[in-house]
Protein backbone atom coordinates (compact mmCIF):
# COMPACT_ATOMS: atom_id res chain seq x y z
CA UNK A 1 0.00 0.00 0.00
CA UNK A 2 1.17 3.39 -1.30
CA UNK A 3 -0.27 6.15 0.33
CA UNK A 4 -0.09 10.19 0.62
CA UNK A 5 -1.48 12.18 3.51
CA UNK A 6 -2.35 16.10 2.59
CA UNK A 7 -3.24 18.26 5.04
CA UNK A 8 -1.14 21.68 6.32
CA UNK A 9 0.79 21.81 9.77
CA UNK A 10 -0.77 20.29 12.75
CA UNK A 11 -3.73 18.89 10.50
CA UNK A 12 -3.27 15.25 11.92
CA UNK A 13 -1.00 13.08 9.30
CA UNK A 14 1.65 11.89 11.64
CA UNK A 15 -0.61 10.84 14.24
CA UNK A 16 -2.80 8.94 11.58
CA UNK A 17 0.12 7.92 9.70
CA UNK A 18 1.39 6.48 12.47
CA UNK A 19 -1.80 4.32 12.89
CA UNK A 20 -1.58 3.55 9.36
CA UNK A 21 2.31 2.14 10.07
CA UNK A 22 0.91 -0.29 12.85
CA UNK A 23 -2.26 -1.58 10.58
CA UNK A 24 -0.73 -2.09 7.34
CA UNK A 25 3.27 -3.10 8.31
CA UNK A 26 4.19 -0.08 5.87
CA UNK A 27 6.27 2.41 6.53
CA UNK A 28 5.97 6.32 7.56
CA UNK A 29 8.34 8.34 5.42
CA UNK A 30 8.18 11.65 6.77
CA UNK A 31 10.83 14.37 4.72
CA UNK A 32 10.25 16.80 7.87
CA UNK A 33 11.24 13.92 10.28
CA UNK A 34 14.04 13.16 7.82
CA UNK A 35 15.20 17.05 7.86
CA UNK A 36 15.44 17.57 11.40
CA UNK A 37 17.73 14.21 11.76
CA UNK A 38 19.86 15.54 9.13
CA UNK A 39 20.10 18.91 10.82
CA UNK A 40 20.82 17.20 13.87
CA UNK A 41 23.14 14.85 12.21
CA UNK A 42 25.05 18.05 10.69
CA UNK A 43 25.55 16.51 7.27
CA UNK A 44 25.53 18.31 4.35
CA UNK A 45 21.78 18.46 3.42
CA UNK A 46 20.65 19.10 6.99
CA UNK A 47 23.59 22.44 7.08
CA UNK A 48 21.08 23.28 3.80
CA UNK A 49 18.03 23.08 5.49
CA UNK A 50 18.55 24.37 8.69
CA UNK A 51 18.05 28.21 8.08
CA UNK A 52 15.20 27.56 5.62
CA UNK A 53 13.18 25.47 7.69
CA UNK A 54 13.45 27.89 10.79
CA UNK A 55 11.97 30.23 9.05
CA UNK A 56 8.98 28.00 8.12
CA UNK A 57 9.73 27.99 4.56
CA UNK A 58 10.04 24.91 2.14
CA UNK A 59 13.64 22.97 1.63
CA UNK A 60 14.14 23.03 -2.61
CA UNK A 61 12.69 20.21 -4.11
CA UNK A 62 15.94 18.78 -5.43
CA UNK A 63 16.97 18.22 -2.03
CA UNK A 64 13.72 16.43 -0.75
CA UNK A 65 12.95 14.54 -3.80
CA UNK A 66 16.53 13.39 -3.82
CA UNK A 67 15.43 11.82 0.04
CA UNK A 68 12.46 10.39 -0.88
CA UNK A 69 14.16 8.70 -4.29
CA UNK A 70 16.67 7.31 -1.93
CA UNK A 71 14.11 6.32 0.95
CA UNK A 72 11.52 4.35 -1.36
CA UNK A 73 14.10 2.26 -2.86
CA UNK A 74 15.26 1.06 1.12
CA UNK A 75 13.67 -2.51 1.41
CA UNK A 76 12.01 -1.87 4.54
CA UNK A 77 9.74 0.38 1.82
CA UNK A 78 8.86 -2.23 -0.07
CA UNK A 79 5.41 -3.37 1.31
CA UNK A 80 4.39 0.16 0.50
CA UNK A 81 4.38 3.37 2.68
CA UNK A 82 2.49 6.68 3.70
CA UNK A 83 4.36 9.35 2.94
CA UNK A 84 3.66 12.54 5.57
CA UNK A 85 4.72 15.68 3.94
CA UNK A 86 5.91 15.32 0.84
CA UNK A 87 5.01 15.82 -2.17
CA UNK A 88 4.49 19.66 -0.81
CA UNK A 89 4.76 21.52 -4.59
CA UNK A 90 3.42 20.38 -7.90
CA UNK A 91 7.45 19.62 -9.16
CA UNK A 92 7.94 17.06 -6.19
CA UNK A 93 4.25 15.64 -7.14
CA UNK A 94 5.92 15.57 -10.92
CA UNK A 95 9.55 14.22 -9.12
CA UNK A 96 7.73 11.11 -7.49
CA UNK A 97 5.28 10.64 -10.37
CA UNK A 98 8.57 9.52 -12.32
CA UNK A 99 10.13 7.91 -9.81
CA UNK A 100 7.30 5.39 -9.13
CA UNK A 101 6.88 4.81 -12.75
CA UNK A 102 10.48 3.87 -13.03
CA UNK A 103 10.17 1.61 -10.45
CA UNK A 104 6.84 0.11 -11.73
CA UNK A 105 4.75 1.16 -8.62
CA UNK A 106 1.58 3.11 -8.06
CA UNK A 107 0.17 5.10 -5.49
CA UNK A 108 -2.89 3.30 -4.03
CA UNK A 109 -4.61 6.98 -2.74
CA UNK A 110 -3.79 10.67 -1.96
CA UNK A 111 -6.27 11.24 1.05
CA UNK A 112 -6.73 15.14 2.11
CA UNK A 113 -6.92 15.84 6.02
CA UNK A 114 -9.58 18.98 5.46
CA UNK A 115 -9.31 21.52 8.05
CA UNK A 116 -9.95 25.08 9.64
CA UNK A 117 -7.14 26.98 9.81
CA UNK A 118 -7.79 29.13 12.56
CA UNK A 119 -9.10 26.13 14.78
CA UNK A 120 -5.88 24.77 13.52
CA UNK A 121 -3.35 27.46 15.01
CA UNK A 122 -5.55 27.33 18.46
CA UNK A 123 -4.86 23.79 18.30
CA UNK A 124 -1.05 23.91 17.95
CA UNK A 125 -0.75 26.85 20.51
CA UNK A 126 -2.77 24.38 22.74
CA UNK A 127 -0.55 21.74 21.97
CA UNK A 128 3.01 23.98 22.17
CA UNK A 129 1.71 25.04 25.78
CA UNK A 130 0.90 21.59 27.15
CA UNK A 131 4.55 20.38 26.04
CA UNK A 132 5.76 23.37 27.52
CA UNK A 133 3.82 22.60 30.66
CA UNK A 134 5.27 19.34 30.82
CA UNK A 135 8.70 20.32 30.24
CA UNK A 136 9.26 19.06 26.97
CA UNK A 137 11.19 20.40 23.84
CA UNK A 138 8.82 22.20 21.49
CA UNK A 139 9.82 22.65 17.89
CA UNK A 140 11.11 25.12 17.41
CA UNK A 141 8.94 26.02 13.87
CA UNK A 142 5.76 25.64 16.06
CA UNK A 143 6.38 28.94 17.23
CA UNK A 144 3.25 31.52 16.24
CA UNK A 145 5.52 33.66 14.06
CA UNK A 146 7.27 30.56 12.12
CA UNK A 147 4.05 28.81 12.02
CA UNK A 148 2.16 31.23 10.11
CA UNK A 149 5.13 30.82 7.67
CA UNK A 150 4.67 27.22 6.82
CA UNK A 151 0.48 27.82 6.95
CA UNK A 152 1.55 30.56 4.06
CA UNK A 153 3.86 27.86 2.37
CA UNK A 154 0.87 25.72 2.47
CA UNK A 155 -1.80 27.33 0.97
CA UNK A 156 0.70 28.83 -2.00
CA UNK A 157 2.76 25.94 -2.45
CA UNK A 158 1.02 22.79 -1.52
CA UNK A 159 -2.60 23.44 -1.62
CA UNK A 160 -2.43 23.13 -5.29
CA UNK A 161 -1.49 19.56 -5.10
CA UNK A 162 -5.36 18.91 -4.25
CA UNK A 163 -6.18 20.03 -7.76
CA UNK A 164 -3.09 17.88 -9.03
CA UNK A 165 -4.36 14.40 -7.95
CA UNK A 166 -8.11 15.91 -8.27
CA UNK A 167 -7.61 15.92 -12.26
CA UNK A 168 -5.97 12.45 -12.27
CA UNK A 169 -9.34 11.05 -10.12
CA UNK A 170 -6.82 10.20 -7.08
CA UNK A 171 -7.54 12.41 -4.36
CA UNK A 172 -10.03 11.82 -1.74
CA UNK A 173 -10.57 13.71 1.53
CA UNK A 174 -11.83 13.50 5.12
CA UNK A 175 -13.14 15.89 7.43
CA UNK A 176 -9.47 16.35 9.78
CA UNK A 177 -10.95 18.31 12.39
CA UNK A 178 -13.23 15.38 13.36
CA UNK A 179 -11.53 13.32 16.57
CA UNK A 180 -8.51 10.90 16.00
CA UNK A 181 -10.08 7.74 16.36
CA UNK A 182 -12.90 9.36 13.99
CA UNK A 183 -10.37 10.31 11.06
CA UNK A 184 -8.69 7.09 11.43
CA UNK A 185 -11.81 5.29 10.88
CA UNK A 186 -12.88 7.21 7.60
CA UNK A 187 -9.11 6.39 6.31
CA UNK A 188 -10.05 2.82 6.91
CA UNK A 189 -13.14 3.08 5.29
CA UNK A 190 -11.05 4.97 1.95
CA UNK A 191 -8.48 2.11 2.18
CA UNK A 192 -10.41 -0.88 3.08
CA UNK A 193 -11.44 -1.60 -1.03
CA UNK A 194 -7.71 -1.21 -2.07
CA UNK A 195 -6.35 -3.00 0.83
CA UNK A 196 -7.98 -6.21 0.36
CA UNK A 197 -6.13 -6.58 -2.94
P1 LIG B 1 7.05 18.98 8.68
O1 LIG B 1 7.58 18.21 9.84
O2 LIG B 1 6.48 18.09 7.60
O3 LIG B 1 6.09 20.08 9.08
O4 LIG B 1 8.30 19.70 8.00
C1 LIG B 1 9.08 20.63 8.72
C2 LIG B 1 9.85 21.52 7.75
O5 LIG B 1 10.72 20.71 6.93
C3 LIG B 1 9.00 22.28 6.74
O6 LIG B 1 8.50 23.50 7.27
C4 LIG B 1 10.00 22.52 5.62
O7 LIG B 1 10.92 23.54 5.94
C5 LIG B 1 10.77 21.20 5.60
N1 LIG B 1 10.13 20.19 4.72
C6 LIG B 1 9.59 19.00 5.09
N2 LIG B 1 9.12 18.33 4.02
C7 LIG B 1 9.38 19.11 2.95
C8 LIG B 1 9.12 18.98 1.55
N3 LIG B 1 8.49 17.90 1.04
N4 LIG B 1 9.51 20.00 0.75
C9 LIG B 1 10.15 21.08 1.22
N5 LIG B 1 10.41 21.28 2.52
C10 LIG B 1 10.03 20.30 3.39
Amino acid sequence: MRLILLGPPGAGKGTQSQRLVDKHGIVQLSTGDMLRAAVAAGTPVGLKAKSIMEAGQLVPDDVVVAIIADRIGQPDARKGFVLDGFPRTVPQAEALDKLLAERGLKLDAVIELKVDEGILIKRIETRVAEMTARGEKVRSDDKPEVLKGRLDAYRAQTAPLAGYYDAKGMLRSVDGMAPVDQVTAALDGILKPSSAV
